[in-house]
C-alpha cells in the first residue's frame, strides 16, 4: 500500500518567538510549536505495497524480479503483482484457519478475534489504541470501498503487526515473502494464496493517523477487488495503485472531510511543481510490477503513487466512477487492457500522460503560483494556516511571519520538485492578523496576510 503513501513534506522545523515577553512564553511557545510540527502532515515515508500478491514459492524466481533493474542500494522489489499465478506447488492455504485467542502461528504469537465478521490476528503486543483505530479502518473500509467500484465485499483475514520492523520480519515466515520484498513494504500488504483466500497484512504504527489509517486499509481492500474484477489478469501496475489510491482516498474523505482536503491541497501543490521543474513522472510506461519498482527507484519526486491517484481522479471525473470496473471487468474477459482502457476512457494509452498534464496545467497551476500559496487564509490560533511554497528545486527561503504583537519564522528547503510545506499556529493569545513573508535564496518570493482566530 501507500499510504502512502507518499506525501513527502519536509518538516516544518521552525523557531517560534513572541515579542511581548510573558513570563509563560516558553512553555506556550513549546506548545506551539509541538502543534505545528505535529504527525497530522505527516505521511507514511516508506516503501509502498504493490499490490495483490499471489504466493511466491519459498525457491521459486519471482517472475518481475529478475527484470526490475541493475543492483543498488535500494531494496529490490516487493512481491507479485496480482496477475502472477500462484506456482503449481503453492499451497491452497497459505494460512490455515486457527481457534479463537491465542494462537501460535509458526512461532508468532497473535489473539484471533472476530470483529464484525471478519478475522482478526493482531500480535499481543500491539498496542490497545492503536488495535482499536485498526478495526475501525477494517469496518469502514469494507462498507464503503466495495461499492466505489460496484463489487461485493471479499472475505479478508487480517494479520496486525505492532510495527513495521515486526511486519517485515514477519512477512517471510507467514507469507513467504522475500525477506528483501518484505524490506519496502510500508503499511500493509494484500495477499492471495493458490486457493485464492484474500489476506492483508498491515502495522499497527500506521494508525496512529486516522486518516492515513483507514486509507491504509481501504487501498489494500481495494487491492483485493480488483483483483476479483480482473480476474488475476494483466493490466498495467499505474492503473492497478492508482485505482487502489482513488478508492482509499474517497474512504478516507468520508470520515476525515477536512484532513482530506487539507492532504489534497499539498498533494496537487507536489504534483503541480513537479509538472512545472519537469520531474512528474510519467505513468504511461509503467506497465510491470518491476517498471513500477524501478521507478521508484530512479524518479526523485517520490510522486509515484500521487500521481497515479489524480491520474485515475481526473479520468473518473471525464467518464464516471463505472468505467474503473468496466475497464477491468473487459480485462477478465480476455480484452487487453489498453484495448479496454482506450474504449472506456476515449484516451490512447500513448497519449495519457499528455493528457493528464495538460490537465493539471489547466486545471491545478493556476492555483498554486510560484511563491507562497495557503490552504487557507483564516483559522484557531490551534489550528494554524497551512502554507506550501513553490520554490526552485532545493530553493531554500527565510520564513517571516508577524503580527502586532506575535512572531514566529524559520527557514525551509524545497525538495527536489521545488515544493515545501510550512505550517504555523500560536497560543490563543496571539489571535490576530498576520503577515507572513517568505524570500527565496534563488529570489522566489512571496508575501500574504493570514488571520488566526
Ligand atoms: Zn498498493
Amino acid at each position: 500500500m501507500r499510504s502512502t503513501p507518499a506525501r513527502q513534506l519536509p518538516p516544518p522545523g521552525w523557531t517560534c518567538r513572541r515579542t511581548d515577553p510573558l513570563t509563560h512564553w516558553l512553555l506556550l511557545s513549546a506548545l506551539a510549536c509541538a502543534l505545528v510540527t505535529s504527525p497530522v502532515l505527516a505521511q507514511d515515508e516508506g516503501e509502498i505495497d504493490e499490490g495483490v500478491a499471489a504466493e511466491p514459492a519459498a525457491e521459486t524466481t519471482v517472475p518481475g524480479e529478475a527484470e526490475a533493474g541493475p543492483e543498488s542500494d535500494a531494496p529490490p522489489p516487493v512481491v507479485l503483482p496480482p496477475r502472477v499465478a500462484p506456482p503449481p506447488t503453492a499451497p491452497a492455504r497459505l494460512l490455515e484457519p486457527q481457534p479463537l485467542g491465542l494462537v501460535d502461528i509458526r512461532g508468532w504469537s497473535f489473539t484471533h478475534i472476530v470483529h464484525e465478521g471478519h478475522h482478526v490476528y493482531h500480535q499481543p503486543t500491539v498496542r490497545p489504541d492503536r488495535l482499536q483505530r485498526a478495526l475501525i479502518a477494517i469496518s469502514r473500509a469494507h462498507a464503503h470501498a466495495p461499492s466505489v467500484l460496484g463489487v461485493a465485499t471479499p472475505d479478508v483475514e487480517y494479520y496486525l503487526f505492532p510495527s513495521q520492523a515486526d511486519m517485515r520480519r514477519g512477512l517471510p515466515v507467514l507469507a513467504r515473502v522475500p525477506i528483501q520484498s518484505a524490506l519496502v513494504v510500508a503499511n500493509g500488504l494484500a495477499f492471495q494464496d493458490a486457493g485464492h483466500h484474500h489476506v492483508t497484512f498491515l502495522q499497527a504504527e500506521a494508525f496512529d493517523n486516522e486518516l492515513r489509517g483507514t486509507w491504509a486499509v481501504a487501498h489494500e481492500l481495494t487491492h483485493h477487488l480488483q483483483a476479483r474484477l480482473a480476474g488475476n489478469k494483466d493490466y498495467a501496475q499505474w492503473f492497478n495503485e492508482g485505482i487502489a489510491e482513488y478508492v482509499g482516498s474517497r474512504v478516507a474523505r468520508q470520515f476525515h472531510p477536512d484532513e482530506h482536503a487539507l492532504d489534497s491541497f499539498l498533494e496537487m501543490g507536489q504534483i503541480v511543481n513537479a509538472l512545472r521543474n519537469r520531474e512528474l513522472p510519467a505513468l504511461g510506461p509503467l506497465v510491470t510490477n518491476a517498471q513500477w519498482v524501478a521507478a521508484r527507484r530512479t524518479n526523485r519526486s517520490g510522486l509515484l503513487y500521487s500521481t497515479a491517484w489524480l491520474t485515475v481522479e481526473w479520468l473518473v471525473s471525464q467518464r464516471d466512477p463505472g468505467g474503473l470496473t468496466r475497464t477491468l471487468a473487459q480485462v477478465e474477459q480476455g480484452r487487453s487492457f489498453p484495448e479496454a482502457f482506450t474504449e472506456v476512457f476515449g484516451v490512447p494509452l500513448a497519449e495519457l500522460d499528455a493528457a493528464f498534464q495538460a490537465h493539471v496545467t489547466a486545471a491545478l497551476t493556476p492555483g498554486y503560483p510560484l511563491g507562497l500559496n495557503a490552504f487557507r487564509d483564516s483559522a484557531p490560533t490551534s489550528g494554524g494556516i497551512h502554507f506550501v511554497f513553490s520554490l526552485q528545486p532545493r530553493e531554500r527561503a527565510r520564513v517571516d511571519v508577524r503580527s502586532s504583537q506575535c512572531r514566529g519564522g524559520s527557514t525551509v528547503t524545497a525538495d527536489a520538485v521545488g515544493f515545501a510545506a510550512y505550517s504555523f499556529s500560536a497560543p490563543a493569545g496571539c489571535a490576530g492578523t498576520y503577515t507572513i513573508t517568505m524570500t527565496g535564496s534563488q529570489g522566489t518570493s512571496g508575501t500574504m496576510q493570514f488571520t488566526l482566530t
